[in-house]
């Protein structure tokens, strides 16, 4: 995934070698499942990104950086998707809750 511009800034300033570490520890390939870096699947060609496990740009433990294919980077960032809506769609109802007292006769 491309870096937001609202999240540019909570990047590290040595990200590009940062970056650089964790793809050569991948040896260029995706370490979900396992595509090189550069080469293509279907009409794809393939862009090795590096992924925060846990969606916080600041942390930035090796441990915490993947590097993986557009596809898994997808994959997993839509599983995030899903469930910060889930918690979102939580939020919208508790707050909805507080409020529903009020129209009451
Ligand atoms: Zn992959």
């Amino acid at each position: 995934m491309p870096i937001k511009p609202e999240n540019r800034t909570r990047y590290p300033h040595n990200w590009k070698q940062m970056r650089a570490a964790i793809l050569d520890r991948a040896r260029h390939c995706c370490e979900w499942c396992g595509i090189a870096d550069g080469s293509t699947r279907g009409a794809t060609k393939i862009v090795l990104t590096i992924a925060h496990l846990d969606h916080t740009p600041e942390h930035n433990d090796p441990d915490n950086l993947r590097a993986l294919c557009q596809r898994c980077h997808l994959a997993y960032d839509a599983k995030h998707h899903q469930q910060t809506a889930y918690q979102t769609r939580r939020a919208g109802k508790a707050k909805g809750d507080l409020f529903s007292n009020e129209n009451k006769p």
